[in-house]
């Protein structure tokens, strides 16, 4: 058996950071920078105004003060977007509003609460004259050209993950593409004699293939592009022939028949397309795992077989799948938050293995505690439907007690849960 450290080590060491491609910025959310975003303009553009008000020499206010207001006179008005006409100087000042560039000859703006136009509208006229309350200071509420990102510096670096903001300062920036790292393809396969598709009804017997949606969710959640294969029954030639078709993938993940006792035909299959491994890992569940590299025509793709249990294949796709196509976006954490909490249940540990147990967890007085959602069985889905963490027991750990201190790797993280 070989730790969930070294399987994830070997998986990793096999995929690669996938080539750059133009996308619409609003197509680049979540994606990873491809290169080096320098600003070729200003931004402002143009020193301008901060608030609402006059914009004047500063000079001319001193001594300006609510019971002796120094009396300017009013030349023009801009608003944001345009450029005054006219020049400030001694004795004038033009009513400004926020964002519009700063007339010449002012240095300064003075906000209304500064002035005493709410007594002067009242005459339902334009102002033609002003009254300053409060001496301004040479560069008072100016915005400077270039203050927030300016002409020729270095705005955002390959390798940056774009949240929202980078979509903004990209937009503020004129740019409407964006070089970043291609989202891996990652073709699906289930395989097993009892599935039917989602489409059909129900033979005695059989079972719903489940696992082909909750994988193609998962590589979605995390920006892989699923590749639904769909079936493919307990057979060489069924399956050499699904297989084929991941030839364009950049990933192919299959379910199930990794199983001690399987038909052997998915090994047989799988080793004459390359080298595949079957490890079984320290883990629970999630035990049975394959492994390898398929020369798929002139193609080597990554092949990863997830046990069949419905839970067994989520988990182990969030402990290996996830971190793969993570690397393939050319992302550089494959973490997931953990946090410590209280368990307050018992759970037993009686061989040895990392057990990943289903359990909710809940904020207490500024404390997290984490209780199983039920039974844990591998084929029992709705423990994953109920959970919102998984609790680590360490490998070496015979018993976790309730009241006992834990690690949850949380499948969704809130802060406020
Ligand atoms: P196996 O790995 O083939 O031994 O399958 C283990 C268990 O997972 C069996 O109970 C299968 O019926 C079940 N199983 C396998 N594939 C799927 C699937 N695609 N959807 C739901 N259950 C599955
Ligand atoms: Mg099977």
């Amino acid at each position: 058996m070989i730790s969930v450290e070294e399987a994830l080590e070997k998986i990793l060491s096999n995929c690669s950071v996938l080539e750059p491609e133009d996308e619409l910025i609003l197509d680049a959310l979540g994606r990873v920078m491809a290169e080096d975003v320098r600003s070729t303009i200003d931004i402002p553009p143009l020193d301008n105004s901060a608030m609402d008000g006059y914009a004047v020499q500063a000079q001319g206010t001193e001594g300006a003060r609510p019971s002796s207001p120094i009396i300017l006179r009013v030349i023009g008005e801009v608003a944001a977007g345009y450029i005054a006409k006219e020049e400030v100087g001694p004795g004038t000042a033009i009513r400004i509003m926020t964002g519009a560039p700063i007339p010449k000859g002012a240095d300064a703006v003075v906000q209304f609460e500064d002035t005493d136009e709410e007594k002067r509208k009242t005459a339902k006229k334009p102002i033609k004259e002003i009254g300053i309350m409060r001496q301004a200071v040479k560069g008072q509420n100016i915005r400077l050209a270039g203050e927030d990102i300016s002409s020729g510096s270095l705005v955002l670096q390959a390798g940056a993950v774009i949240r929202p903001q980078e979509i903004g300062v990209l937009a503020s920036l004129g740019r409407e593409v964006v070089s970043v790292i291609r989202r891996p393809v990652v073709a699906i396969l289930a395989t097993g004699d009892e599935l039917v598709d989602i489409k059909e009804s129900l033979p005695p017997g059989k079972i719903y293939n489940s696992n082909t949606y909750s994988i193609a969710a998962q590589v979605l959640r995390y920006g892989g592009v699923p590749k639904i294969l769909g079936i493919a029954r307990d057979n060489i030639e069924a399956l050499q022939d699904k297989i084929k078709q991941a030839r364009d993938a950049d990933m192919l993940i299959t379910s199930a028949g990794v199983s001690v006792g399987e038909y052997d035909v998915v090994k047989d299959v799988l080793a004459q397309l390359g080298e595949v491994t079957f490890w079984t890992v320290r883990m629970k569940p999630g035990k049975p795992l394959a492994f390898g590299v398929l020369k798929l025509g002139k193609r080597k793709v990554p092949h990863l077989g997830l046990p069949g249990n419905p839970v067994s294949s989520m988990i182990a796709f969030e402990q290996f799948a996830r971190p793969a196509i993570l690397k393939m976006l050319g992302r550089k954490d494959y973490t997931k938050p953990v946090i410590v909490a209280k368990s307050e249940s018992r759970i037993v540990n009686n061989d040895n293995r990392r057990i990943f147990a289903r359990v909710i967890v809940t904020k207490r007085d500024d404390r997290y505690f984490a209780k199983l959602v039920g039974p844990q069985g591998s084929g029992i889905l709705t423990s994953m439907s109920l959970a919102n963490g998984l609790m680590i027991v360490p490998e070496n750990k015979p018993a976790i007690e309730a009241g006992e201190e834990v690690q949850v790797q949380m499948l969704d993280w809130n802060q406020d849960l």
